[in-house]
């Protein structure tokens, strides 16, 4: 078999220690932490740094190239639309009005409008705006764990604390409730037979927490930012049925979940979940800066003229893209090996826990999995230190990935979705490598 990856060493080499040195000099170090690698150029999975040296991606950006870093068909489509036109604002295009059509035929029929902006933040704070308006209510139920960008609507809904410290109150009527992280169950139940103790325990949390002013909820399909955490199967349309039954709008959050990340399109054809609005990110421009809002007409249409604006939000270069990579999302059909490359790697990762001291939890499906790092399987203590070490020794052997969590100790394994099971098999023996390296 031959072998992708391939770096030199000392690592990093002389090109990329001059660029950090100059690039910690002018721009201020406020972003996570990443293996010391300055990217050069990319193709499918394959990432080449400024040094020549060869990575595997696990990484995906942060789950965006999901047609593969730079798919020829995307650079085309981004590169003549930027040739005529590079920004309109609000004015019509055609690209517009394709990419609006072509993302509204991937979509479920009862999500007949959409509405293009520039980021994941501004598709969440745009969502619970428009749960506020349509509903003229203003509480917002969210969960623990659960991360919707940085915005401060979208901050004051999530679970996690890192966010918002030092920051002083979040908005009022954020109503925040526990999301089932089963690995590390906040009610201490066993998840085979807890019935959802979780769910049970919304109806309190609302009772004890809202005025009478309820608009809505917004949920990720899975916890991103906090770890990959993926409910029980039924939980999703369970809470949507707890909503359905209160007049509750529903807001799905499938910034990083959509476009084939989980072995279907949309992580909500899993369930077949009907929320009123989706939050669309990351993987809709596979790299070029695009996001939109998904809705029932009748729900975004609480919004009049001139009531939401993004200044970049549907410009014909993004909107290229959004409508590239559908086409190329349908041709290839990466959903498919997403799930097929996933499973195939799930069960190698599945293995490596047993044999490897440190890896505490394995989870996730199609190409999204996390791999939850411990000091010790019994107590669970997390181990965000070894995280670290693993992103660097990963690298050093040519496998870029990332880290998320709660507690920091979560791997990423996130690979643009056009894997091929050889990169997959050299990836997951790198892996194996750098862990035993720990
Ligand atoms: N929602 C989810 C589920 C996300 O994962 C993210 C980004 N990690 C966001 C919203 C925010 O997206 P952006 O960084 O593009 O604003």
């Amino acid at each position: 078999m031959v072998k992708t990856s391939c770096v030199k060493h000392p690592f990093p080499g002389p090109r990329s220690r001059e660029l950090f040195a100059r690039w910690e000099r002018v721009e201020a170090q406020c972003a996570g932490y990443q293996a010391k690698v300055a990217w050069d150029h990319a193709s499918g999975v394959v990432v080449t740094d400024v040094d020549g040296n060869i990575f595997i991606d696990w990484t995906s950006g942060v789950l965006v190239t999901n047609v593969g870093h730079c798919h020829p068909d995307l650079v085309a489509a981004v590169q003549k639309a930027s040739a005529r036109l590079l920004n309109n604002y609000e004015c019509l295009t055609e690209e517009r009005v394709v990419a609006a059509e072509k993302l509204i035929s991937v979509l479920p029929p009862h999500l007949d409008k959409c509405f293009f902006l520039s980021t994941g933040s501004e598709t969440t704070e745009g969502a619970i705006r428009i749960m506020k308006r349509k509903s003229g209510k203003f509480e917002i139920i969210s969960f623990y764990g659960g991360f919707h960008g940085r915005t401060y609507a979208a901050l004051s809904a999530s679970g996690l604390a890192s966010p918002k410290k030092g920051y002083g109150p979040t908005l009022p009527g954020a109503i925040r409730v526990p999301f089932p992280y089963c690995y590390r169950c906040p009610f201490k139940a066993d998840p085979a037979n807890c019935g959802m103790l979780c769910l049970e325990f919304l109806e309190d949390a609302v009772r004890a927490n809202s005025t009478g002013s309820l608009a809505g909820a917004i949920v990720e399909p899975y916890l991103g930012a906090a770890g990959f955490i993926f409910p029980p199967e039924g939980w999703l349309k369970r809470l949507e049925e707890w909503l359905r039954a209160r007049g509750l709008l529903f807001t799905l959050d499938e910034v990083q979940s959509s476009y084939g990340r989980t072995g279907k399109f949309w992580a909500m054809e899993w369930e077949g979940l009907t929320p009123d609005l989706v939050c669309i990110g990351k993987g809709i421009g596979s790299g070029v800066p695009a996001s939109a809002i998904a809705a029932r007409g009748e729900v975004i249409g609480a919004l009049g003229p001139g009531e939401m604006s993004s200044t970049m939000g549907g410009n014909p270069v993004s909107c290229a893209a959004v409508s590239a990579v559908v086409d190329i999302m349908r041709r290839e059909k990466l959903e498919e090996n997403a799930l097929r490359i996933g499973s195939l790697m799930k069960a190698r990762l599945l293995e490596i826990m047993e044999r490897c001291p440190y890896v505490g939890d394995v989870r996730g499906m199609g190409l999204v999995m996390g791999v939850e790092l411990v000091r010790d399987k019994r107590t669970k203590e997390p181990a965000p230190d070894l995280t670290r070490k693993l992103i660097d020794v990963a690298a050093e052997n040519g496998l870029l990935i990332g880290s998320v969590g709660v507690f920091g100790n979560v791997i990423r394994v996130a690979p643009p979705l056009v894997i091929t099971q050889n990169e997959a098999h050299e990836s997951l023996d790198i892996f194996e490598r750098a862990l035993a390296l720990l």
